[in-house]
């Protein structure tokens, strides 16, 4: 769970980040759902990051989220297998890990409690927005009000709804790596480096688990198809030409860092580079302490075709008896309580939420 030190005031991530970070860290207190409050250290691994701390510790005091700047002996005794640049870090004490499974369990069940009918396993295939309705695995359905939050498919979904439309998915694969337990590495917090803020992506750090794990990563290495968790899997010739075209486009432009960035995560593809990117944090890694993990998901980025930049904050547009959650990148999962009250509150007329009426197998 992020605690929102990183996104810029008024922007929609800094307003639901850290209410739904305490909204989620409640939930999980009260159902005695697994939640560690491990705080999070960020440290600069190189020189010139090291004014961002300062900026991170102005938008921190700016949404009220506690933070404590560290100096070179204390870091040295909080996490003496760490690396900082600077020596300095900064420690954000409330940033929490839960078990995203066993929260979405734990919704799910209350949602049926509460008479809501969940469907799993069917796909949209067709909508006629006009007369409000749509076909849904074989069957129709008509809706008072209509909320997409499919994703990585998001913005087609909001296109078959004619809505979003100057908008397209660039997806990037975000892949981990485990620590061996073995490596005689030891963390009491999460280890952040302090990010590049003009790219929506952390950079490599470590995430303890609920059950102790450590978790090295995510990547973010270009996907060629929306579901392109391995190798070729998920990839079409149409969307992963149409993905390459995006990525060439970003590339000549070079905007807001994105060759850096290429550049970067191209090296963190074989497990020698990401060894390194890693290193740079924990300088007493070996190579055969990374471990492979199945740990790996789709970083559902949007592009905006007529700016043709990545879209940095969630964004939400309202269409026809419809609301569209598009770009729900990180940190959605976090402020997953906060953005749907945001949803419900700002775009949802309550009288339009009426039940989907089955029509038609
Ligand atoms: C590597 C990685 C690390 C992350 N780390 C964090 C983190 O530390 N903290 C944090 O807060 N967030 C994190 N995130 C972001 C977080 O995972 C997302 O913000 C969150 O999952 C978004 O939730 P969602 O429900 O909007 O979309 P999703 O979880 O993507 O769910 C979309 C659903 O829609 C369904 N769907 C899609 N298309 C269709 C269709 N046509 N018909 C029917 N169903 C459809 C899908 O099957 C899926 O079930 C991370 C993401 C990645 C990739």
């Amino acid at each position: 769970m992020h605690s929102g030190i990183y996104y810029p005031p008024g922007s929609l991530k800094a307003r639901v980040c850290a209410q739904g970070a305490r909204e989620l860290a409640q939930y999980c207190e009260e159902r005695q759902l697994p939640l560690h409050r491990p705080g999070k250290l960020l440290v600069p691994v190189r020189a010139q990051d090291a004014s961002q701390l300062g900026l991170l510790e102005s938008r921190a005091a700016a949404h009220g989220i506690a933070v404590q700047r560290i100096d070179r002996d204390t870091l040295g005794r909080m996490e003496p297998d760490v690396r900082s640049a600077t020596g300095e870090a900064l420690l954000v004490p409330n940033t929490a890990v839960v078990s995203p499974s066993a929260v979405l369990d734990a919704v799910s069940r209350e949602c049926q409690d509460a008479s809501v009918d969940i469907r799993c396993g069917g796909r949209l295939e067709r909508v006629e927005p006009t007369c409000q309705r749509l076909t849904w695995a074989g069957v129709g359905l008509s809706y008072g009000h209509a909320i997409n939050c499919a994703g990585a498919h998001a913005d087609t979904v909001a296109h078959h709804f004619g809505a979003g439309r100057r908008y397209t998915l660039l997806p990037f694969r975000g892949a981990y790596w485990r620590l061996d337990p073995h490596s005689g590495i030891r963390l009491r917090h999460l280890i952040y480096p302090v990010p590049d803020l003009r790219v929506p992506f952390l950079g490599v750090h470590t995430t303890t688990s609920v059950t102790g794990d450590v978790y090295l990563g995510p990547t973010a290495t270009p996907a060629f198809g929306r579901e392109n968790y391995r190798g070729l899997q998920g990839i079409t010739l149409t969307e992963a030409g149409r993905i390459a075209a995006l990525l060439a486009s970003q590339l000549i432009v070079g905007r807001d860092g994105f060759r850096r960035l290429a550049w970067q995560e191209s090296a963190r593809i074989s497990k020698r580079g990401f060894g390194v990117a890693a290193r740079a944090l924990l300088p007493g890694l070996r190579i055969e302490h990374l471990l492979a993990t199945d740990k790996v998901g789709i970083r559902a980025q949007l592009l905006d075709r007529t700016t043709g930049r990545l879209v940095m904050d969630f964004l939400v547009e309202r269409g026809h008896s419809a609301t569209h959650v598009l770009n729900a990148i990180s940190p959605a999962f976090t402020s997953a309580f906060a953005l749907a009250r945001h949803l419900i509150d700002g775009y949802i007329e309550q009288r339009s939420l009426n039940e989907m009426v089955e029509l038609e197998r």
